[in-house]
């Protein structure tokens, strides 16, 4: 019987932490101890269960923007990524996974930080 498997699997991931890298479900990026979420797949609210299947790391960033979205609901969403600082559109209609990784890679490029993710942007095309 798994009563409340989350504490339990914040353990594991974070041992696993030690040893090798554990990536965000949603965007891949590597976690840390401060970044580390759990994240339900389907949410509780729409009937997801505590079980292991349907839990896994996720960033904080990732888990507040999936919100009530199923997993699949969240990966199948197209968003638009935009950069403030230089003024660049950088991916138009991109799913959450590329857009998050263009964001990194230009972040990385440029050390810029002012990066906007998300269907409002999509309009500046
Ligand atoms: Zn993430
Ligand atoms: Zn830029």
């Amino acid at each position: 019987m798994s009563h409340n498997l989350v504490p339990k699997l914040l353990r594991r991931w974070r041992r696993r932490m030690g040893r090798e890298r554990v990536r965000c479900y949603y965007c891949c990026v590597i976690l840390t101890e401060e970044t580390l979420t759990t994240d339900h797949k389907t949410p509780r609210s729409r009937g997801g269960g505590g079980v292991k299947r349907n839990l896994v790391p996720a960033c904080f960033e990732c888990n507040q923007a999936k919100a009530d979205e199923s997993d699949e609901e969240f990966l199948g969403r197209k968003y638009c990524v935009v950069c403030f600082d230089c003024d660049s559109y950088l991916l138009n209609a991109a799913t959450w996974r590329d857009t998050k990784r263009a964001a990194r890679d230009h972040n990385d490029l440029t050390k810029h930080e002012r990066i906007g993710i998300g269907e409002a942007f999509c309009d500046r095309a």
